[in-house]
């Protein structure tokens, strides 16, 4: 039976007996659990939305011929791309922080179209066996995490090159019905929420590093995984009594190491065993959609743009200009993030395999703004919450009988606001800015998708150099035919925007 909605979603995830470890001991039951709860909260309301929004979150899909959640949804038009940012978008701003699902909905489609070329160069079966596997999960309407970054040890060196072989995951063993991996995947996002866990190479393979090369399905609950819970700033205020001092006691996002020892994966979940030439063709496929994808934090940014604007009002200051006008700085950071990324998928492309694909430059652009302006919108919303955010006594003394009175009396703002309600507003800016919800929002937005090294580079390779410096010399009236000083990778980002006639020109 598929999972119908948020409520359906939270039940599905009961008496796994997974092995995971928080704060030194094994957690019994993680949807009981006060701290994990609200990351389990965020994504179910992945499922309400689709039930309640069908446009905006599901999508009909051909491949399985059903409605299907759009987080399982293998792109068919550029529309499609877009629908994702609305969707994303739209959950930001419903929860606040990290709603975990979209590293399995872009793992998906990058494998969709990256199966379909390793098959054709090999004459191997995985693209057969991807869609088989997706129908499974649309049908049953699972959640899927994607397991890409590895530990990586010393970051000089490629994986065989690595004193301890297990910094990356790799292959140990091998039989006639699958393969068995060791390793670590770090800062996973959603993990111990999710129902699977597609595993895949970090970084460009060579050949003495085919046993890196490894794509596979696994269940979240299958034998010799073990989790590590990582810590939040300030997570351990969701396990206090009253809901004020969490900020957004409703939501937040989950990260944790997995550690996989002699996992096995079947034949039929395996996606690239040794094809290590493709990996960094999955990568650039993966991140292109995935820095697309960061356009969820133009969401967040919705909530802290309006928790500053009631704290403005709560101070009495909303018409000052300066107040407007950081009001508008705010929201035209957030919007140039918004621009970048759905630009990157109206501009989507398809591939050989039929599916998808999203600009590569503005995604990149997308998710180096995003690297950027969240630190500068969380400065702003600061700056309008004035000191308090940071200085304020927690809600026990609030509801105390002898403090109480007193924080009532000097804790308020304006005429005819609640102190309670002034109060709660600062703790949700603390929480995006430097609490729980500040790693969905500031440090995930750094490193999430790849550190901005990584986009700078991408960025360098589409940016046509060549081409801009003809574009200059044509209108200086310099005459072509010296020798150029660097020559740079092709690019098609100029075919992109103006059709592949413009190389002609
Ligand atoms: C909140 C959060 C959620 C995440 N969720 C997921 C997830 O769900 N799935 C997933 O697979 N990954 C996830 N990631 C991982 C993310 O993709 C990585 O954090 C990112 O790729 C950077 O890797 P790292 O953290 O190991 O940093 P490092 O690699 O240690 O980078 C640190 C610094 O060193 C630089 N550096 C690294 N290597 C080199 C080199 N060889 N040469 C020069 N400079 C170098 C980097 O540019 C950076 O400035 C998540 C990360 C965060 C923070
Ligand atoms: S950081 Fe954003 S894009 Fe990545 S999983 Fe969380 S909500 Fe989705």
């Amino acid at each position: 039976m598929p999972i119908k909605n948020g409520a359906e979603y939270i039940e599905s995830l009961r008496g796994r007996h997974l092995k995971i470890y928080l704060f030194g001991k094994l957690v019994d039951e993680p949807v009981d659990h006060k701290m994990i709860r609200p990351s389990i909260n965020a994504i179910a309301e992945t499922y309400d939305l689709a039930a309640n929004d069908p446009e905006l979150a599901s999508a009909h899909s051909s491949l399985s011929g059903i409605q299907v959640n759009r987080f399982l949804h293998i792109a068919e038009s550029a529309q499609d791309l877009v629908n994702q940012n609305r969707m994303q978008r739209k959950l930001g701003q419903l929860t606040g922080t990290c709603f975990q699902r979209c590293v399995g909905m872009d793992a998906l489609n990058s494998l969709y179209s990256t199966t379909y070329e390793i098959d054709g160069k090999h004459g191997t079966v995985y693209h057969k066996r991807l869609i088989d596997y997706i129908g499974k999960v649309q049908r049953e309407n699972l959640v899927i995490g994607g397991a890409m970054t590895d530990v990586k040890g010393d970051r000089s060196l490629s994986p065989s090159q690595q004193e301890d072989p297990d910094m990356f995951v790799r292959i140990v063993k091998r039989d006639p019905k699958g393969v068995y991996i060791t390793g670590a995947k770090a800062h996973q996002t959603g993990c111990i929420n999710s129902h699977w866990i597609i595993v895949m190479p970090t970084m460009r393979l060579k050949q003495e590093d085919k046993d890196y090369a490894i794509v596979g399905a696994i269940p979240v609950d299958a034998p010799g995984i073990t989790y590590i819970y990582g810590r939040q700033s300030c997570d351990t205020r969701s396990m206090e009594d009253g809901d004020m001092d969490s900020g957004n006691a409703m939501y937040s996002g989950q990260e944790a190491m997995i550690i996989f020892k002699d996992v096995f994966i079947p034949n039929e979940l395996i996606f690239m065993d040794g094809e290590y030439e493709f990996a960094s063709m999955l990568i650039e496929r993966f991140t292109c959609y995935h820095r697309r994808s960061y356009v969820c934090k133009t969401g967040l940014g919705d909530v802290l743009i309006g928790a500053s604007a009631a704290i403005a009002d709560y101070n009495g200051v909303a018409n000052a200009s300066h107040i407007k006008d950081k009001l508008v700085e705010m929201t035209h950071l957030n919007e140039t993030i918004f621009a970048a990324g759905i630009a990157s998928s109206y501009l989507s492309h398809q591939t050989p395999s039929g599916n998808w694909q999203n600009d590569d430059m503005l995604a990149n652009v997308c998710k180096h703004n995003v690297t950027k302006f969240p630190y500068e919108i969380g400065r702003l919303a600061q700056d309008i919450a004035g000191g308090l955010v940071v200085t304020m006594p927690s809600e026990k003394e609030f509801r105390s009988p002898e403090t109480g009175p007193l924080l009532e009396k000097y804790l308020k703002g304006r005429k005819g606001v609640s102190t309670e309600n002034r109060m709660r507003i600062l703790r949700l800016i603390e929480n995006m800015t430097l609490g729980r919800n500040a790693v969905g929002y500031l440090t995930e937005s750094m490193h999430g998708a790849g550190s901005p090294q990584a986009q700078r580079i991408q960025i360098a390779r589409q940016g046509q150099f060549e081409k801009k410096k003809k574009i200059a010399k044509r209108l200086a009236n310099i005459k072509e035919g010296e020798a150029s000083e660097t020559v740079l990778e092709p690019s098609e980002y100029f075919d992109r925007i103006f059709g592949s006639d413009n190389k002609k020109k």
